[in-house]
């Protein structure tokens, strides 16, 4: 059977080194999980190694039905483990009972997505590996007075512990992709964050709406309370706050709306 033809709109870019997809595979550390999700397997170069871990259960989402045809024909033990569907819009309790790792050389056009609904779903998530488009690993790894750091940053390690592993050459890819690639491995924080989860993103996404503004120019609009008026994370730029120091100020707010 011939190869899957690449899709620009699918985000399709074939790796094409099989070591550096069984190193992508590996980043896995599966500790307490023995089950894994791969997004966009495409033709199977990193499934492949998944499968070579006999403990291990796998299964797969692929949005492209030619792919998951090439998948049936070449990796049927996977059998009815091939979902075929958009990862953004999968159930995931529907499929997975308990906890699962997620891993992939992920579509980069919906990289963000991606990781956003794994920190949704972090409760059946406790580790997640793979690889971005180089900036995008590397943003979810920064940390503060980073000039990459930002919203994906906090609200990503404010749940994961994030590693960048290495780059990954275009030239490895077929059709090469425009941008260099980095692999990433996220492990879940087992404490809780401490603070109110939904005031926290709102906190974090108001703070970083303008970078270049202080910390108290950007929350003005959710009414500052008086007692956290002389406070010195307000005179502060956004990206000077640590993932902690967010915490804390969303405790103080909290403190003041209780
Ligand atoms: N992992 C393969 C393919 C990477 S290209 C390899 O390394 O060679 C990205 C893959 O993600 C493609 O197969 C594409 O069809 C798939 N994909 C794109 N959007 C998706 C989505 N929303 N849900 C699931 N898979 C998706």
């Amino acid at each position: 059977m011939s190869k899957v033809k690449a899709k620009k709109h699918l985000g399709q870019h074939f790796l094409i080194d099989e070591s550096i997809a069984q190193k992508t595979a590996e980043a896995l550390q599966f500790k307490g999980y023995q089950k894994v999700l791969e997004i966009g397997p495409g033709m199977g170069v990193l499934t492949q190694f998944l499968l070579r871990k006999e403990e291990v259960e796998t299964y797969v989402v692929e949005i492209d039905k030619e792919s998951v045809v090439y998948l049936q024909e070449h990796y049927p033990v996977l059998k009815e483990r091939i979902i075929e569907g958009d990862f953004l819009k999968l159930d995931l309790q529907a499929y997975f009972k308990e906890s699962f790792a997620v891993v992939g050389n992920f579509p980069y056009n919906i990289s963000s997505q991606i990781l956003f609904k794994t920190i949704e779903n972090r409760a059946f998530i406790p580790e997640f590996a793979g690889m971005f488009q180089k900036e995008v690993a590397e943003r979810a790894a920064a940390k503060h007075g980073n000039k990459t750091y930002g919203v994906l940053s906090v609200l990503v390690q404010a749940y994961y512990d994030v590693e960048y592993l290495f780059t990954v050459h275009e030239n490895v890819f077929n059709p090469p992709p425009k941008v260099k690639s980095g692999v990433m491995r996220m492990v879940r924080k087992e404490e809780p964050l401490g603070c109110d989860d939904q005031l926290f993103k709102t906190i974090v996404k108001a703070g970083f709406n303008q970078r270049r503004k202080t910390i108290r120019n950007s929350l003005k609009g959710l009414g500052i309370p008086d007692s956290l008026k002389e406070h010195k994370f307000l005179t502060l730029r956004p990206e000077q706050l640590s993932v902690q120091d967010f915490v804390e100020l969303t405790k103080l707010f909290e403190k003041e709306r209780s």
